[in-house]
């Protein structure tokens, strides 16, 4: 049995990451219980020492580590992954083993203690465009009746999808044959504070969009539109995300054994258009004005074997009617908030950067 006392204990596997760092706090204010957090770094945790907060910094391949943490937990949050589209074809092995091969344990031992696995899949799982079970369009994602189109083989920017959608497949055939208590999340873009890290301050190569915009103007430097910039992403601010979660975690007899997306469909924008409201919060938050917008080609930015999901809008009407939930931040109102945190939190790191390498 979990040794947690009367309070149920949430294990957050990658706890450190973008979602983790808002996860953590918002589970150690809204609910009663105790949270072990598991990463390799917690630099991005900013939250006060705590009883109820147990920081565990290991890698979850090494021996015995998920046995212990899944041992000890209630309920496992599972958001560790290499995640970055950059990677997937550029480092697919280090890809697919990341998002399948170290989490099949995890799987395993959650499913022979009874522990509730809450698994952080992708919306990328629906792939280039949504088509129903017949391949015909349709015109949003949907958890029960959308096909998962990928791309070829040879296109290793699905690597990462695939390996994800066989982890899906993995979690509920072990809950539909060997009793697994699971839900499984796609998220649809999350963004917010924390996402990733700028190229040149604190990570090197080219992270998801709104940090490599971000990177792009703290620099002075154009935004580079990948091929024109006409596809299309619905962004759901981190805040309603995490709302989603801890909705999820309030009602385990509704949402176990099934897949949720959680995003926000009228965030529906073009790469160009999010461009453009950047560079508008940008002027802003620092009143000064902001470089302007590039078009790059996919070849140049990514290499060989990128592909792309053309547009991506989530149905959210299961979680709507399971989880009393609904993302409400506008695009208007989520992104200078965002924008003046990265310009507050690069500030003093990128004059520390310039300074080392003078
Ligand atoms: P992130 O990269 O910021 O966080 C992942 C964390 O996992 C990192 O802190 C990393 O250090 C940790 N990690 C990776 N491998 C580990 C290992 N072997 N041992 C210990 N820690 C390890 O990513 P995120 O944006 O917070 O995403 C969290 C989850 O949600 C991922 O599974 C991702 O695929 C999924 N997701 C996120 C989004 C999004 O918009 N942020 C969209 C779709 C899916
Ligand atoms: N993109 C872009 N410029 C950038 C980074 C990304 O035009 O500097 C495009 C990318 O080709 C994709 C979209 O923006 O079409 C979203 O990219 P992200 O990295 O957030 O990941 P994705 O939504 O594809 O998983």
């Amino acid at each position: 049995m979990p040794a947690s006392g009367s309070r149920s204990r949430i294990a957050v596997l990658g706890g450190g990451g973008f979602l983790g760092s808002h996860i953590v706090p918002a589970l150690l204010a809204r609910r009663d219980c105790v949270v072990e957090a598991v990463d390799l770094t917690f630099d991005k945790l900013a939250v006060p020492a705590s009883d109820r907060l147990v920081l565990t910094r290991a890698n979850i391949d090494e021996p015995g580590v998920l046995d212990k943490v899944v041992e000890r937990a209630d309920t496992v949050l599972s958001l560790t992954a290499l995640c970055n589209p950059a990677l997937y074809n550029k480092d697919p092995l280090a890809v697919i083993d990341a998002n399948y091969t170290d989490l099949v344990p995890l799987v395993k031992l959650c499913a022979k203690r009874g522990r509730w696995l809450l698994h952080f899949s992708t919306c990328e799982v629906y792939g280039v465009v949504a088509l129903d079970g017949a391949g015909q369009p349709t015109r949003t994602m949907n958890e029960d009746d959308t096909g998962l189109f990928l791309g070829p083989v040879h296109k290793e920017r699905w690597s990462y999808a695939a390996a994800k959608q066989l982890l899906e497949r993995l979690i509920w055939a072990y809950g539909n044959h060997a009793g697994l208590r699971f839900t499984i999340v796609r998220p649809f873009n999350v963004i917010g504070p924390r996402m990733d890290f700028v190229p040149g301050v604190d990570g090197e190569g080219i992270p998801r969009v709104l940090a490599n915009f971000m990177g792009a103007l703290l620099r002075g430097e154009s935004l580079p539109l990948v091929d024109g910039g006409h596809q299309r992403r619905s962004f759901i601010c981190v805040d309603d995300f995490v709302d989603g979660i801890l909705a999820i975690l309030e009602r385990p007899l509704v949402c176990q054994g099934q897949i949720l997306n959680l995003g926000a469909p009228d965030n529906d924008v073009s790469i160009r258009g999010l461009a453009e409201l950047m560079r508008a919060a940008y002027t802003m938050v620092t009143g000064t004005g902001a470089p302007p917008t590039q078009d790059v080609t996919a070849e140049d930015f990514y290499g060989a074997g990128y592909d792309d999901t053309r547009e991506r809008l989530p149905d959210v009407s299961k979680a709507t009617r399971l989880l009393n939930w609904t993302a409400r931040t506008t695009l208007a109102d989520m992104l200078p908030p965002i924008v003046a945190d990265y310009v507050a939190r690069y500030r003093s790191a990128r004059s520390r950067a310039a300074a080392g390498a003078a």
